[in-house]
């Protein structure tokens, strides 16, 4: 039986589709939506579409960004011959948070994983090659510590090896397993500090 009229329905459904939403959280967002001011409604509603249509990948690094090329990328401030490879934008949000690593990223959206059938062809990986015609002393790998994160970190030293770049993998201070995101800003220092070359 249909408890909620056709509409709030459609909108409990619609946020249960969202990752980490169950059905519970869904009706409580649906409901607080509802009593919500419509111009607010509207406006999360704008922000939604805004972000979606005009966020993109950055030239460069690959990052979700709504510039051409990022921020990072952009800085003269940044040390642009230094490149840690991270499997997606918040990753790369969780070094920034350190303030402590100054060179730039590259973002693979994704790991290979045979498992799922992702493959090399399915991250961003030509992107990456390419950036090492231009000079570049270190990449520098900080793929997540699973079994995909392990077999992508490994995949990527043996293409980069034969073109002369130094290539590191941050330390085993990242728990197995762990996402970088949910670890503090201490142990992923420690992490790119103890970083060991491959
Ligand atoms: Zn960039």
């Amino acid at each position: 039986m249909d408890y909620y009229s056709n509409q709030i329905s459609r909108l409990i459904e619609e946020f249960s589709c969202l990752p980490g939403i169950g059905a519970k959280s869904a009706a409580r967002l649906a409901f607080h939506l509802i009593h919500m001011p419509e111009e607010d409604v509207r406006r999360l509603a704008d922000t939604m579409v805004e972000a979606r249509h005009n966020v993109r990948y950055c030239k460069e690094c690959c990052t979700l960004t709504d510039q051409e090329v990022c921020p990072i990328c952009k800085s003269s401030d940044r040390d642009h011959r230094t490149i840690m490879v991270v499997e997606n934008t918040r990753d790369l949000a969780a070094y920034e948070k350190t303030g402590k690593y100054k060179g730039v990223y590259h973002v693979l959206h994704g790991a290979i994983s045979p498992m799922v059938g992702i493959g090399p062809e399915d991250i961003r990986l030509k992107e990456l090659i390419r950036r090492l015609e231009k000079d570049v002393d270190e990449v520098i790998i900080a793929t997540n510590s699973s079994l995909e994160g392990e077999t992508t970190a490994m995949y990527i030293s043996k293409l980069i090896k034969p073109i002369g770049v130094k290539v590191s993998r941050i330390a085993s201070g990242v728990p197995v397993g762990g996402d970088l995101e949910y670890i503090d800003e201490v142990t992923l220092l420690r992490a790119l500090d103890g970083r060991v070359e491959l």
